[in-house]
């Protein structure tokens, strides 16, 4: 679990006075990586203070984070300072939290990050990391993983280190998200909720928080009762206990086949997922269909015939990345899921999107 969290408009203000004892010393620097949308936006920038060897590094954010990527970042640390960092913070969506967080673990882990991706494959504590969510939905805030494209998968690192020391949950840091993107990525979080509600890995830990979450999206995106501010709120609380609930029980369909999306054709986790969820029926009668009358109340467009044009290889490719998923369909199915989900089954379906 995150060991320490503040929450509240503004609480991003307290930021220097919550790094200032962790600082180990001149050479021993905080590195603040910023979604490089907050590049020259002076409201949040400016309240981040860099003394001795502090360093700001912006991130792009096209794509979701590689393997490659971290080990050229912890690379690009080691060369330049003297000392291992006080501290790795990272300010934006769950791309920037998990690369902080990959990061932090790969300054004191030996070897390169696409080793550790799995279950408990860490040994070492990272570096003190926080994470300061500036859009709501994948709970990467709150999990015990990084999820990492690497060279042949994309898997998280999933161990008792990767959840970050300190979390900042300030609401207002999310006012200027586009509409389409709060969707997509609000909506990473109902899918958490009905994949891990309906999943046979639930248990009164998950239940408990999945349960407050689900509530929490009905009230955002299908009720027309909270103020901008409120329901801002309520969906970075939404986000918590998503996260937390699938921390103690495991996603299922819409993320083992939005991953092959990503793996394949690079399409982002958000929309991935309403891209797949859309199709689930089958599995998630109720969630998809309050899914989609929450996509009609906001008049979202959903990319259609993505996978018009794919070769048979190509399907393979996203059918091999979303079987290797064992623990996802397990949840999602139970045991004999084996059985159930053959390579037909995902082929028809990753056709119709
Ligand atoms: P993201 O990090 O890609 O951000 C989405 C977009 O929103 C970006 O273009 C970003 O620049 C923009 N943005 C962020 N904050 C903004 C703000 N305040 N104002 C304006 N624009 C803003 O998307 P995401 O949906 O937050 O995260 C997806 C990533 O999270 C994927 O890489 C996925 O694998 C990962 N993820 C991790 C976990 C986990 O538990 N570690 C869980 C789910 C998803
Ligand atoms: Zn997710």
């Amino acid at each position: 679990m995150v060991s320490r969290v503040v929450f509240g408009r503004g609480s991003f203000n307290q930021l220097d006075e919550i790094l200032a004892p962790k600082r180990k010393g001149r050479n021993a620097p905080f590195i603040f990586y910023v979604d490089d949308v907050f590049k020259g936006n002076h409201w949040l920038t400016s309240r981040i203070t860099l003394s001795y060897k502090d360093k700001i590094i912006y991130v792009p954010t096209k794509e979701e984070p590689k393997t490659s990527q971290i080990d050229q970042l912890v690379e690009d640390i080691i060369l330049e300072h003297s000392e291992l960092p006080s501290g790795i913070i990272g300010i934006g969506g769950g791309i920037v939290m998990d690369i902080a967080k990959a990061v932090s673990l790969m300054l004191t882990n030996k070897g390169e990050s696409k080793d550790y991706q799995g279950w408990d494959l860490v040994k070492h504590h990272g570096i003190y990391h926080v994470g300061i969510p500036t859009i709501s939905g994948t709970g990467a805030e709150v999990s015990r993983t990084t999820i990492l494209t690497g060279p042949e998968r994309k898997l998280g690192i999933n161990s008792d280190y990767t959840p970050f020391d300190q979390v900042i949950l300030d609401p207002e840091l999310t006012k200027d998200v586009p509409k389409d993107q709060w969707f997509y990525t609000g909506m990473d979080c109902f899918v958490h909720c009905i994949e891990s509600l309906n999943g046979t890995f639930l248990n009164a830990f998950s239940q408990s928080y999945g349960e407050k979450a689900f509530e929490l999206c009905k009230e955002i995106f299908l009720e027309d009762t909270l103020t901008k501010e409120d329901a801002q709120d309520k969906l970075m609380m939404a986000s918590w206990h998503g996260g937390m609930s699938i921390a103690y029980s495991q996603v299922g369909v819409a993320h083992a086949m939005s991953y092959g999306l990503g793996y394949l054709l690079g399409i982002k986790h958000g929309i991935g997922n309403c891209i797949v969820f859309d199709h689930l029926e089958e599995y998630y009668p109720e969630g998809v269909a309050m899914f989609k009358a929450m996509k009609a109340k906001h008049n979202i467009q959903l990319p259609q015939g993505l996978c018009a044009d794919l070769d048979g290889h190509q399907f393979d490719a996203m059918i091999d990345v979303a079987l290797s998923l064992e623990p996802l369909w397990e949840n999602a199915i139970g045991k004999n899921w084996k059985s159930v989900i053959t390579r037909q089954k995902l082929l028809e379906l990753y056709q119709k999107m």
